[in-house]
């Protein structure tokens, strides 16, 4: 991953497009749009493999960057969607949570401080009126960005040249992937030919096991056609048993040789 060292112009406006809600939307937590912004989405029933790649890794990163507060500042929501069905997104605080308010027996968060005497103060909106009445200056509060936050721009900032969070993650799922789709399809070519032993299916498998390590890469999200693997399959197969003949044939003739040589 490429750290992004990200000017304040660019991480504002990062945290507003983050906190724009889509519209006609229900949401089931009051933090989401709100102090938690939305980062990277999946649709978890599709078979996207590099969508799941990077919302696992960019998951993992950001809840490490967050540490303790993980718990709190990073969200790993699911929501249904017409379309998508099942939607994974991650929501991110972006700010720090505000401090509570100065003032004695109140529990509001601070929006504003001033410069006291010993040290600054820290007020919410109510107590705010006081200063306004008294005609005190004050300056805005506003708390330092997560870790957590500051973690999800880089990604997201990282993958408009990059599609990949982490390139090896999604080697691996990729690889994963391609070998259970393959068992799969090899299951079906040796199903076709019911009456084939298992040390039948092993020895083709074994002759088949580079032509069909040739279909990686060939399909998007490591998909496998079954048609090729037949293929591959039928041509192993024969191969497999026309030496099987051969060798029957060659003991039958030995045989011969021995019976006429006896
Ligand atoms: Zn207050």
């Amino acid at each position: 991953m490429i750290s992004y060292d990200l000017d304040n112009d660019t991480l504002y406006e990062i945290a507003v497009k983050s906190l724009t809600a889509p519209s006609n939307a229900y949401f089931w937590d009051d933090r989401l749009y709100e102090t938690h912004g939305a980062f990277v989405s999946w649709a978890e029933r599709g078979d996207d493999l590099l969508e799941e790649s990077n919302y696992r890794s960019a998951l993992a990163l950001i809840q490490g960057a967050a540490g303790e507060s993980a718990e709190d500042h990073v969200i790993d929501g699911t929501s249904s969607h017409w379309a998508f069905g099942s939607l994974r997104t991650i929501y991110v605080q972006i700010r720090e949570t505000a401090e509570p308010c100065d003032f004695q027996g109140c529990d509001e968060e601070s929006h504003w401080w001033r410069e006291g005497v010993e040290t600054h103060t820290q007020f919410c909106e109510d107590h705010r009126a006081e200063y306004d009445a008294e005609g005190l200056p004050y300056e805005p509060l506003i708390p330092p960005f997560t870790d957590a936050f500051l973690e999800a721009a880089g990604i997201v900032t990282a993958l408009l040249d990059y599609p990949f969070v982490d390139e090896s993650d999604y080697s691996d799922r990729e690889s994963q992937r391609f070998e259970a789709n393959l068992d799969e399809a090899v299951d079906q070519a040796h199903k076709l030919n019911w009456e084939d032993t298992d040390a039948d299916r092993e020895a083709i498998l074994e002759r088949a096991w580079p032509d069909l390590g040739e279909l990686y890469g060939q399909q998007a999200n490591a998909e496998v056609s079954w048609e090729s693997v037949a293929e591959i399959w039928g041509e192993a197969r024969d191969a497999h048993f026309s030496e099987l003949g051969n060798l029957h044939l060659n003991a039958q003739i030995e045989g011969q040789l021995l019976l006429v040589a006896a």
